[in-house]
């Protein structure tokens, strides 16, 4: 594997990773192509191709002692409780926009603070590999391994910790966890005239899932999550401000949602500020916006900090189905569209997607963050990017 700066763009040589499976219950007396056919949707002879190549491969125990089957004869081997399936996956990364090095903010044998760009993963995850700030990094400082303190979003930058070892990683993420002398600062460019004063704004946080229609992270969610707003900048001309936000709480797109959810999104803000043209993700964020409305409305005088999310939103409700059938409707037709056309890879025969990389900003950014460790309060600040200055 290794990175390929093409223009503003980071990519990474397609490579092979290898996914072990135990064999499901369900699975036990039928064949692999069968197995990927009716859970992954994948056609046998996709399947036929990476057993003649030795990409599928099965792990099985012969006298207690693990044996490896490949070849033709997985096509007929019928799989048994303990068998693992070895896939050698040819992974093709979607680029990012990065042409580094990341800039490191502070650095001692334990911790390594970082200004993340915005736009890239803060670990591996879903597609994106070695394309992840976490292993950028690593390559970048020639460390074995890294362990990340805490979440920042892919489209997020700023401020992010870095562990070099995982006791050192536990440690932080015990203090960030009791919110003790923890103070984080962000700072967004937002739609509108941002109020003068300081403002204290509370909501759930929860959010449409548009693959499938169901609410996220969870039925029930507290009803408890403040963010602290204070209007640093506003241009008349642009009729934009630049807004500090410090969050009390750590949920998923916080202040994104917070914001929105106030009436001054994020300006380029694709999930809750969607364009006029983005169909799908201007209908999830009506249905979004519904729901808190519902949710406004019967939570009025709850001082629960738990609530049955599904049941205080209307969730089932008729109307708010229908909408989510259409969400639905929307997404086949967009993943339709994807896949239209697509580039297969010569090697393992299976589509390239083209990306272009999210665009190389989003303007929200973790501006500050202060921790106690170990009796140590530090206090990490990052360069205010340019988008800022208004
Ligand atoms: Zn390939």
């Amino acid at each position: 594997m290794s990175y390929v700066f093409d223009g503003r763009l980071c990519r990474v040589t397609p490579y092979y990773f290898q996914y072990k499976t135990h064999v499901k219950q369900r699975w036990v007396g039928r064949t692999i192509p069968q197995v990927f056919e009716s859970d992954l949707g994948q056609s046998s002879s996709l399947s036929y191709e990476d057993i003649k190549h030795d990409r599928l491969q099965l792990q099985i125990k012969d006298k207690g002692k693990p044996v490896i089957i490949q070849g033709e004869k997985l096509i007929t081997q019928p799989l048994r409780q303990h068998d693992i399936i070895l896939n050698y996956k040819h992974i093709h990364e979607p680029p990012i926009v990065w042409s580094g090095p990341i800039s490191i903010i502070y650095q001692d044998p334990s911790l390594i603070v970082v200004n993340k760009p915005s736009g890239i993963p803060t670990h591996p995850s879903g597609n994106f590999r070695y394309n992840s700030v976490t292993e950028i990094v690593k390559a970048q400082l020639h460390l074995e391994s890294i362990f990340p303190c805490h979440r920042l979003d892919k489209a997020t930058s700023g401020i992010l910790m870095l562990a070099t070892t995982s006791a050192a990683c536990s440690n932080i993420q015990k203090q960030l966890q009791e919110r003790k002398d923890v103070k984080k600062e962000y700072i967004a460019r937002v739609k509108g005239k941002f109020p003068p004063s300081q403002l204290v704004h509370q909501d759930p946080v929860f959010l449409l899932n548009s693959t499938a229609g169901y609410i996220m992270p969870g039925r029930y969610v507290s009803i408890d999550s403040s963010t602290t707003f204070t209007r640093l900048k506003y241009n008349s001309e642009l009729d934009e401000s630049i807004v500090s936000c410090e969050p009390h709480s750590g949920k998923m797109h916080q202040i994104r949602i917070h914001l929105r959810n106030l009436g001054f999104p994020i300006v380029n803000d694709k999930l809750y500020n969607p364009g006029e043209s983005d169909k799908l993700n201007l209908l999830r964020n009506n249905i979004e916006l519904k729901l808190y409305k519902k949710v406004k409305l019967s939570t009025k005088d709850n001082t629960d900090i738990q609530i049955d999310i599904v049941k205080e939103s209307d969730f089932e409700s008729k109307e708010i189905q229908q909408d989510i059938k259409m969400l639905l409707e929307l997404r086949q037709a967009r993943l339709a569209e994807l896949f239209s056309s697509p580039t297969v890879c010569e090697e393992c025969k299976r589509p390239i997607v083209a990306s272009t990389g999210d665009g190389n900003s989003f303007w929200l950014h973790a501006r500050k963050y202060e921790v106690n460790i170990n009796g140590d309060l530090l206090s990490f600040s990052a360069a205010e990017p340019d988008w800022a200055c208004i």
